[in-house]
């Protein structure tokens, strides 16, 4: 469902630029269309980017979501294998005591 609306957003960008570039506003009379597609397409690219796998990742890097270690690299010793426990994103860490 995002991903569709992901590809209207940018369309409607698209379209937008394309009307600017056009000048057709002059022609057909379409006065703030133009912009009002770019920073509606804009508001929806940003709803749909935060609305799917994006989110998870920001509130993994911010460190919201709990790591736990899986196991260590076979061939650095040096490095563990942490799995994320809510989205299993598995991230390599050097630990070096
Ligand atoms: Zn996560």
């Amino acid at each position: 469902m995002f991903g569709k609306m992901k590809f209207v957003a940018s369309s409607m960008i698209l379209i937008g630029i394309l009307l600017l570039l056009a000048k057709v506003d002059k022609t057909f009379n379409l006065y703030n269309v133009p912009y009002i597609l770019i920073i509606l397409g804009i508001i929806l690219l940003i709803i749909s980017l935060l609305a799917t796998n994006q989110e998870k990742s920001l509130l993994c890097r911010i460190g919201l979501h709990k790591y736990e270690q899986v196991g260590r690299d076979s061939e650095v010793k040096a490095m563990f294998i942490y799995k994320c426990e809510r989205c299993g994103k598995e991230k390599k860490v050097m630990k070096a005591f």
